[in-house]
């Protein structure tokens, strides 16, 4: 089995199990597929804002920078981590629902771009802040246009029930922009919307444009305030199992157009400016471009019940099915041409019974020392790893042309230590 040209029985060799591997082609052509179809079809009025928080490490950045695309973060450390890497903090978007005071101030002194705001408070405090450093800050307001879409399905909600975003449909966007533009030291640009993780339908994106622009039109209206930028946020789904639809990354452009479309046809009904778009795509640009590699230490079966297959990793690596019992596939990376002839769980070396990536992987007879690999990790793996039970967060490589470097160094014992302190009285 290969990854990016690499044999994944080399790199566990190299390397060590569990590892991550990331495929830096597919990252740098979803990147690319999401940034030329703005550039074609919406004459390039608008930039894509890589999610951090899909897989957040300082190689992303470097990645993200040079294909000339912007970035999320929804905090202080990844905010950090883009600065480390040298990424420019104007091409730079910050979320959150609980922004803390230090990581406001953080933003304004590293010039981050643009800055989404989710309540009064924080307006008040970004503005208070923003004028001790006689900044005017760029903002945008996060909406909820009531519209809540996961893979196959979207409701449309009327009362909106979300910790984020303000209501279009309750009067409760329309009040807090009416108190931003009142902010001397914010500058109101626009609006941002975030619908859902792991869409494959077209329409939910459809469908929340339309009722974004709606309240575009409406706000023109009423407050005479125009908006110059709509950010659409993430959430386009990509393939784990079967279930789910396999896109090559060229295919993503057709939520693109689906999306662009949309916004060329509101603004005209709406006689509103076509406003420039951010999208933030995180799963698809790097889900499916990342594997993660263990090695089988461990083979219990339970006669008619279940089969365990025990690997080196687990929740502490990818902690998705303990969480969501997401579901991935997995293949026997050393044993690639065999046909599975069996159902077995993946059972990770935790201390929880939960602690599974997953109990129906379709695998030939396993044995120990043979290699797993478990696919689509790419993305919400690394970056909700833990070190639980004392357990190292896996290194991760990357590979490009066939070979691979670290982009995440392995941990050490003395990483778990070292922030642990033993007070006097105690030694
Ligand atoms: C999670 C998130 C994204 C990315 O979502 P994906 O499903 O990974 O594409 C983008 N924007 C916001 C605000 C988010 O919370």
């Amino acid at each position: 089995m290969e990854l990016g040209g690499a044999d994944c029985v080399e790199l566990a060799r190299t390397f060590g199990t569990p590892l991550y591997v990331f495929d830096e082609a597919y990252i740098r052509r979803m990147m690319r597929v999401y940034q030329d179809t703005i550039d074609a079809e919406y004459g390039g009025n608008g930039l894509v804002l890589f999610a951090s928080k899909a897989f957040c490490c300082e190689a992303m950045y470097a990645i993200a920078k040079s294909e000339a695309i912007g970035a999320d973060v929804v905090s202080g450390g990844e905010l950090y981590t883009a600065m480390q890497a040298g990424f420019p903090a104007e091409r730079i978007t910050m979320h959150g629902n609980n922004k803390l005071p230090r990581e406001l101030s953080y933003a304004l002194d590293c010039g981050v771009g643009t800055i989404v705001l989710d309540e009064y408070s924080e307006a008040d405090l970004l503005d208070e802040l923003a004028a001790q450093r006689g900044k005017v800050q760029t903002v945008l307001i996060r909406i909820n246009p009531g519209v809540e879409a996961h893979t196959h399905a979207y409701v449309q909600t009327a009362t909106p029930d979300s910790k984020f975003g303000f209501s279009t449909q309750s009067g409760a966007a329309e009040a807090f922009t009416r108190y931003v533009l009142g902010k001397k030291h914010l500058r109101l640009a626009g609006y941002h919307c975030h619908i859902g993780s792991q869409i494959f339908e077209k329409q939910s994106f459809v469908l929340a444009v339309q009722k974004d622009l709606a309240f575009m039109a409406q706000i023109k209206r009423t407050l005479g305030f125009e908006a110059e930028v709509l950010n659409m946020g993430g959430g386009f789904g990509i393939w784990y199992t079967d279930e789910d639809a396999k896109i090559p990354p060229e295919g993503y452009r057709e939520y693109l157009r689906a999306l662009i479309a949309a916004v060329h046809a509101g603004c005209e009904t709406y006689g509103l400016k076509l406003p420039f778009l951010n999208l933030e795509p995180g799963r698809s640009i790097v889900g499916e471009a990342g594997i993660t590699l263990y090695t089988v230490g461990a083979i219990k079966e339970i006669p008619g019940i279940r089969k365990y297959l025990a690997i080196d990793g687990g929740m502490f690596d990818n902690p998705r099915f303990a969480l969501y019992q997401s579901k991935y596939t997995a293949v026997l990376a050393n044993r690639a041409d065999e046909a599975p002839t069996e159902i077995v769980a993946l059972a990770g070396k935790c201390c929880e019974s939960g602690d599974l990536i997953g109990t129906q992987f379709n695998l030939p007879k396993a044995q120990i020392g043979d290699l797993v690999a478990v696919l689509s990790t790419g993305a919400y793996n690394y970056s909700m790893a833990s070190n639980y039970n004392r357990n190292f967060i896996p290194a991760a490589v990357l590979v490009k042309d066939g070979s691979a470097e670290y982009i995440v160094k392995p941990q050490t014992y003395e990483d778990l230590v070292r922030n642990d302190v033993i007070p006097e009285r105690l030694k």
